[in-house]
């Protein structure tokens, strides 16, 4: 096992980290920027590190900083959380080529993956199913043309280096391509510096369901179910939940079976994420694939009763899974709200500020992942995210209830959040009855906004 590791992230993942290395006896170095300096990551862990400004590409993202501060400390392995370097497959090897260990896939695997357009490719060759679309990257508004004339609209424009939901549009009709090839083409600029484009048959009102899996580099794969992630808002996930109520036994089982091929399709190592859409007839397709943790990685940890960032840890040193495919049984039913310092009333624009005055939900299957303190400092720099509440029932509607119970303990004052909007959401029928899709939100979104004002006036 790693004797030292550092954590390229900051935030509730990075104190995740620190818990699992110290569970592991194995020493934590957190990095940072000046703006974060009292975080609790540099508190919770061994050592830590500045490796910059505020801004993100002069510490979280500054390569050179990071690598210098792992070698300085003589750290075994890099464990990059999500977001930031995570899925940067020329960090990954810079990683490697010093002779640390990157706690993920390999680089290869991650600029095949992070390449959305050739990993359809590659679950094509493998028979895996994908929305019909372009075969890879569609270079001129000409080939838009013939793929939207042979599959139909509507169609999804979606950007091969996307992520976070950026770089995609819709578009229904002939008229309006162009146009729209156009806008998503200079938002993926913009957004990632790389303007590859692909096209994808727009499933109308899919479910979003996805499943974890894990890889040794002995070569055993599982998976260890799914997450159902439909509550979305502009393609940004907002509610999780495991396992999906959504599928039947028979479909759960095809998935994750179709889902291990995938991650044996590129030599996975380590956890991933296969995302699925499925339409209401419950056909699946596979729409890429996250080569590193995921935010919502805590809502399958508490149904299957598997640690995965010590899984992550454990693989990477290079030890057997822990788990095999028949020691993964499904028991109960997680859900998990994001927190986020935003206000819903202004469009949910980003809140900074100080939390001056801060009380955790507690009890029984109630969990809190985040970094918050009385006096915590959010920064206008970073990520909205500042916490998750996860809670596990052994029915959905016992979920659900325990979530509404934490929300209501939950006290985090000083800035805009959404608990009040996530509150709401817990009472809405049609949520409460399993009745949603990925375009819940968006159809909602005016009634429950409504509903909020009501309970906070
Ligand atoms: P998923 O939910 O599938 O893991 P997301 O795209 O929602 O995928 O999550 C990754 C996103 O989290 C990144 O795009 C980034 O905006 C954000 N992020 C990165 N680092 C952090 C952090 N330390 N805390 C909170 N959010 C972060
Ligand atoms: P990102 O890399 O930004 O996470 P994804 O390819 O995972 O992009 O898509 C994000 C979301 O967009 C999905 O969760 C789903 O809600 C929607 N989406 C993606 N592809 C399709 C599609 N072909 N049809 C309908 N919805 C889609
Ligand atoms: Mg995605």
């Amino acid at each position: 096992m790693f004797k030292r590791v550092l954590i390229a992230n900051r935030g509730e993942i990075a104190i995740r980290i620190i818990r699992a290395c110290r569970e592991l006896g194995i020493e934590a170095v957190s990095v940072y920027s000046t703006a974060d300096k009292d975080q609790l990551h540099v508190k919770l862990a061994d050592y830590a590190i500045c490796i910059g400004s505020a801004k993100s590409s002069d510490s979280y993202l500054n390569t050179d900083n990071i690598i210098s501060a792992a070698l300085s400390m003589n750290c075994d392995a890099i464990h990059p959380g999500y977001g930031f370097l995570s899925e940067n497959a020329d960090f990954v090897k810079i990683v490697e080529a010093y002779g640390m260990k990157f706690i993920g896939p390999s680089s290869e695997v991650i600029s095949l993956m992070g390449d959305k357009a050739k990993a359809r490719e590659l679950m094509i060759k493998n028979n895996i199913p994908t929305v019909p679309g372009s075969d890879g990257v569609v270079n001129t508004i000409e080939e838009a043309v013939e793929i939207c004339e042979k599959i139909g609209f509507p169609v999804l424009i979606k950007a091969a280096a996307g992520g976070g939901g950026r770089g995609m549009r819709r578009v229904f009709s002939m008229e309006d391509l162009s146009t729209e090839y156009t806008n998503a083409k200079t938002e993926a600029i913009n957004c990632f510096g790389n303007g590859d484009m692909y096209i994808e048959k727009l499933v109308i009102n899919p479910k979003h369901i996805e499943f974890q899996i894990i890889a040794d580099s002995f070569g055993n794969t599982i998976h260890l179910g799914d997450r159902d992630c439909s509550i979305q808002r502009r393609n940004q996930k907002m509610i999780e939940e495991a396992p999906s109520v959504f599928l039947d036994d028979a479909t759960r089982e095809k998935m994750g079976l179709v889902a291990v091929k995938a991650a044996k399709a590129c030599n996975y190592e380590n956890a991933g994420t296969i995302e699925f859409v499925v339409d209401e007839n419950k056909n699946f397709y596979f729409i890429e694939m996250n080569t590193r943790i995921q935010v919502e990685h805590p809502v399958t940890e508490m149904v299957t009763g598997v640690d995965l960032v010590k899984e992550q840890l454990r693989v990477a040193s290079g030890l057997h899974l822990s788990k095999e495919q028949k020691d993964i049984k499904l028991d109960g039913y997680a859900i998990e709200c994001r927190i986020n310092a935003e206000n819903p009333m202004e469009n949910f624009s980003p809140s900074a500020g100080t939390v001056d005055f801060f009380y955790a939900p507690g009890g029984m299957n109630t969990r809190f992942d985040s970094f918050l303190y009385n006096g915590c400092p959010i920064s206008p720099f970073y990520d909205s995210m500042i916490g998750k509440i996860i809670v596990k029932g052994s029915t959905r509607l016992e979920a659900i209830k325990k979530m509404r119970r934490a929300i209501e303990e939950t006290f985090i004052e000083g800035i805009n959040t959404n608990l009040g909007f996530q509150y709401t959401i817990l009472f809405d029928k049609d949520f409460v009855r399993g009745n949603f899709n990925t375009g819940y939100l968006s159809d909602k979104m005016n009634c429950l906004l409504d509903r909020m004002r009501l309970v906070e006036d």
